[in-house]
């Protein structure tokens, strides 16, 4: 096996701001520690980006777009660099995914398998798409003739959380970059070592100077400057709902940019008393909710269970929650790795005395200190049951291993009780009636319904949510549209002006 703890400890990460294709340190040279979840210990000083860095970058930018250096270029070269990033993702896998196990806690196996090639992935599917996405021509009378064109936006600023950092960072400037965009991208500062090795990777690739630019630093500062900059064309931000209301009256406040939200959600996983397999769904409704440590938006934090099948279904569940190996995140057959950040652990252990409060019984629910990883930021998988589902604990997004069981009797509750929530990002329900999963199916409200299963995803389809999960969508050709404005140009191709009769 890979010793991954002496590959970190030789690791010397890339720490800079990455502006106009140069690495350089923040002009007032400030900085902020990054630290690692899985020993809570120092790992690199980070360049904090101020007003000014933001400023430098988003000019950089625009500069790039006006000049046509990305924005004009040949659609084929285009391909062939962002073409090229994916494969250097995939030839620096191990880097990357070190980088980002040791700074978000993701266990290294996931990393390597699943958030380096996923975003590499992402980063090909939207070079592929460059020269196979027509525009349209429309059924006018035959003396004009008027196309309907994509255009590009501009200056795209990219605000990503630290959850899943490399995969969220590329299912943005993938599709932005393809539609000949330039991307100024500020990561969260618990996470930004891999998007800095991203961008060097992007340089390497051929990516022109200015075109991608990344900017670590806080929010309140750094996300506000890009969120207010009035040369930023469109903010495309993945966080929580908070934030996402304030970049909204950023731009209203500014130059009335667009702004897409991806925000959180309270993803109800529905099992109806006819389910199939309840082995096979105690296992995906454990996995819904475990992976990554629950911090996943779209994770199915609820289980709105039939009272006919609640008893064999949860058993099962917090056995499969107990089997799962949680530990450090740097050894090969973790499954379960550590929680992001300090402050994200304490928030998620409150809930426990919550749901005490609020009458739940809790399976679970306490800190885990891994031997040698003492002051590491680790939570055993966690089942309440008995949840009120109007309670604090029914409707708040922890973003922990934490899953609320509320008991329902057929269908109809089943739906009301689910869409009990502010959120709409994605639900599943589990049944063996196709009637029955077409029907509920239609009736969640949620930007992605599984039947049968839960968390299949793809760049091929949009990833989004209904209600405060947001109002944008990721991957997918309906997020390069979204990178992209529509253009009509009317052409006369007859003897006389043309008339609109
Ligand atoms: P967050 O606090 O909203 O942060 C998201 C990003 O916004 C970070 O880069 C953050 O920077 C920045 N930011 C924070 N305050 C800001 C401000 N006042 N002005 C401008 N930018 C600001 O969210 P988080 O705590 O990092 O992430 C967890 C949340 O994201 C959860 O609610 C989760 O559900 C949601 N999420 C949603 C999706 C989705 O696709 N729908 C995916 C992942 C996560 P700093 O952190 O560096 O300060
Ligand atoms: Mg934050």
């Amino acid at each position: 096996m890979t010793d991954w703890i002496a590959r970190a400890n030789a690791l010397t990460p890339e720490t800079r701001l990455f502006i106009d294709g140069e690495f350089r340190p923040a002009l007032d040279g400030a900085t902020f520690d990054t630290i690692a979840p899985r020993h809570g210990r120092f790992i690199a000083a980070v360049s904090a980006a101020g007003e000014a860095d933001v400023d430098a970058a988003v000019r950089a930018a625009a500069r790039a777009f006006e000049s046509g250096v990305w924005s004009r270029a040949d659609r084929r070269q285009r391909q062939r660099v962002l073409l090229r990033l994916s494969d250097l993702m995939l030839e620096n896998l191990d880097e990357l995914a070190l980088l980002e196990s040791i700074d978000s806690g993701h266990p290294i196996g996931d990393a390597r398998g699943v958030d380096v090639p996923n975003a590499a992935r992402t980063v090909r599917w939207y070079a592929e798409a460059i020269d196979k996405v027509y525009d349209e021509v429309a059924p006018t009378p035959r003396n004009a003739l008027a196309l309907v064109t994509r255009e590009a936006l501009g200056v795209i600023g990219a605000v990503v959380p630290w959850n899943y950092p490399l995969i969220i960072t590329a299912w943005k400037i993938a599709p932005a970059l393809a539609a000949g965009n330039s991307v100024v991208l500020k990561p969260a500062e618990l996470t930004s070592l891999s998007a800095l090795k991203l961008a060097e990777l992007a340089a390497e690739a051929g990516l022109p100077a200015g075109v991608l630019s990344v900017v670590p630093g806080f929010g309140p500062v750094a996300g506000q400057a890009l969120g207010r900059h009035p040369l930023v064309d469109k903010i495309t931000f993945t966080g929580s709902p908070a934030v996402g209301r304030g970049f909204l009256s950023y731009a209203g406040e500014s130059n009335g940019k667009q702004v897409a939200l991806e925000l959180g959600g309270k993803s109800p996983q529905v099992v109806l008393a006819d389910v199939d397999d309840i082995a096979a769904c105690a296992s995906s409704v454990a996995w819904g909710i475990f992976y990554n440590s629950g911090q996943t938006c779209h994770g199915g934090s609820r289980l709105i269970v039939d009272e006919r099948v609640h008893d064999e279904l949860v058993a099962e569940v917090i056995k499969v929650g107990r089997e799962l190996v949680l530990g450090d995140p740097l050894n090969e057959s973790t499954q379960i790795g550590a929680i992001a950040s300090a402050r994200q652990l304490e928030r998620v252990l409150a809930y426990t005395d919550i749901a005490e409060s609020e009458g739940a019984i809790v399976y679970g629910g306490r800190r885990v200190r891994p031997e040698g990883l003492d002051e590491g930021y680790y939570v055993e998988p966690t089942v309440f049951t008995g949840v009120d589902n109007a309670g604090r604990i029914g409707q708040e997004e922890i973003f922990g291993p934490a899953l609320a069981v509320t008991t329902v009797r057929g269908a109809a509750e089943a739906v009301r009780v689910a869409n009990q929530s502010e959120y709409g990002l994605a639900a599943s329900v589990w049944t063996s009636n196709i009637t029955t999963a077409h029907t509920v199916a239609r009736e969640l409200n949620a930007g992605t319904v599984w039947v049968n299963t839960f968390d299949v995803a793809d760049v091929i389809t949009p990833f989004g949510g209904f209600k405060n999960s947001g109002n944008g969508r990721d991957r997918s050709l309906h997020a390069f549209d979204a990178y992209t404005a529509l253009k009509t140009t009317w052409i006369n191709l007859g003897d006389s002006p043309l008339s609109n009769n």
